[in-house]
């Protein structure tokens, strides 16, 4: 086991089978500053690729770029073979129909006490619901489904008062008149597992697909979207860990993508994107602030897209640009870009150095905005030549929340002139504060709790004299 430095940086996932022209183009400008992309392939069959595609996929998995698994045929619930009834006595089928396997799903017992289960009657007949105004009201589109006599089946609003049901895997059906029925709403992102011996199938199929096609076996699950549930991160473990996979990404309870986070063999199939999206046009600037603060905060960015390029007036060409600008800043800045899988080893199956300082450099401003990277711009105070200060009582600086702090005791030092110092340490998990510290001084030890994903610290000058800071030290 290699020590990871904490330093963060970028992944860049592209999902879904692209026509070749996109997939080209993209590899031309990641190619061009010899970094990394990730690609999640939907692989069903020995056609999935043309013999042109299959070829440039071969180069590039070469080059280094990821080849990810976005299952079979985009859904962890059905698959489609050739020899489907090969499959008919196994425990994890629910039904066969033609070359498509859909799979049985269990209703999970221990979903978030937040997720509401609302318990009502309507009448169904066919494919129509007659919800009551209650249940309408928290009608979310592509999100909930309907439990009937056990069996669980997506709602569909098609207007805001007409509403329809399909069977669990999204295809039509016909209830026949079932009259007033006992009903209870679910939702597609909490309330489902799926079979371990289905996923177990699937991961087995796509590996030997790779095989066959010639393309190296997948080590990272993309979860699909689309109104079919989706599964969550110990159940992706549970099933593609066996098959060499080392990471996934799922929705639920998503990892913070930063070093010492507790339950890493968790977060590492929980690497959910969209912290960065080159795909809704943001500047420049805004996406080299926020990998500048990243890297100073020792987090990675994992940046989301299809590769929809229509909102830029000049297509392709224009979101092409948009990636050669930012990789090519990356680049001068010594920015990491690596895969999902590789970020997943470094993050969750690396062993860090305690000592390693985590308090961001003041002398460090990747995106030049005259604010040092890590820290929050306060009102007041003067930032130059790496210090801030302040001229009379007020705040010094306030970090960002910063990953990769070591957990149990720790020592922070600043290296403060003047005034008198008041140091407030937040220890955080998401949304939830665990607690704080307050040092009255320099220097002083405090004790991270286990269950700290982030922590943010803040300088308070509790006198009129004026105060600078010049920098600190946090570690073990
Ligand atoms: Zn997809």
């Amino acid at each position: 086991m290699v020590q990871a430095d904490k330093r963060g940086g970028v992944a860049f996932r592209y999902d879904d089978n692209q026509p070749l022209a996109k997939w080209r183009a993209m590899a031309e400008v990641f190619d061009k500053y010899g970094y990394p992309m990730s690609l999640a392939l939907i692989a069903t069959g020995d056609n999935a690729f043309n013999a042109e595609t299959l070829a440039f996929l071969k180069e590039e998995a070469a080059k280094g770029h990821e080849l990810m698994d976005h299952t079979p045929a985009h859904s962890a619930f059905f698959f489609s073979c050739p020899d489907a009834q090969k499959y008919t006595n196994e425990p994890w089928v629910d039904h066969i129909r033609g070359n498509k396997v859909y799979c049985k799903y269990k209703m999970r017992e221990d979903a978030p006490p937040s997720i509401r289960h609302i318990t009502f009657k309507a009448k169904v007949q066919g494919n129509h619901i007659d919800l009551p105004d209650e249940v309408k009201k928290f009608y979310w589109p592509g999100s909930n489904h309907v439990i009937i006599n056990g069996k669980a089946y997506i709602l569909m609003g098609r207007s805001e008062n007409e509403f329809i049901l399909e069977d669990f895997w999204s295809e039509p059906i016909d209830m026949g008149d079932l009259g007033e029925v006992e009903c209870q709403t679910a939702n597609k992102s909490f309330d489902f597992y799926a079979e371990l011996g289905a996923l177990k199938e699937m991961a087995r199929l796509v590996q030997e697909h790779r095989k066959k096609l010639g393309l190296p076996p997948a080590t990272a699950w993309i979860q699909p979207g689309s109104r079919v549930a989706i599964v969550q991160a110990d159940n992706v473990r549970d099933a593609y860990a066996e098959f060499g996979y080392v990471s996934a990404a799922t929705y639920q309870n998503s990892a913070a993508l930063t070093f010492c986070e507790p339950n890493p063999e968790r977060c590492a199939y929980a690497m959910m994107w969209g912290q960065i999206n080159l795909e809704r046009t943001p500047s420049l600037e805004e996406l080299k602030k926020a990998v500048a603060d990243a890297v100073a905060t020792h987090r990675v960015l994992i940046a989301s897209s299809h590769i929809r390029t229509n909102a830029f007036p000049n297509g392709l060409d224009g979101y092409v640009r948009l990636h050669d600008e930012l990789l090519k800043w990356c680049k001068e800045k010594g920015v990491m870009v690596k895969t999902q899988s590789e970020w997943a080893r470094l993050l969750y199956f690396t062993k860090t150095d305690p000592q390693e300082n985590v308090f961001p450099l003041l002398t460090v401003d990747l995106n030049e905005d005259g604010n040092p990277d890590g820290f929050e711009r306060i009102e007041g105070v003067t930032c130059a030549n790496g210090t801030f200060s302040r001229q009379g009582r007020g705040k010094l600086f306030q970090t960002l929340p910063l990953g990769g702090v070591e957990h149990g005791k720790n020592t922070l030092k600043l290296d403060i002139e003047g005034g008198k110092p008041c140091v407030n340490i937040y220890f955080w998990n998401r949304g939830r504060k665990l607690g704080m510290e307050t040092i009255k001084g320099t220097e002083g030890f405090f004790e991270v709790p286990q269950e700290t994903v982030t922590v943010v610290i803040e300088l308070i000058n509790e006198q009129e004299a004026p105060m600078t800071f010049r920098g600190g030290s946090l570690h073990q």
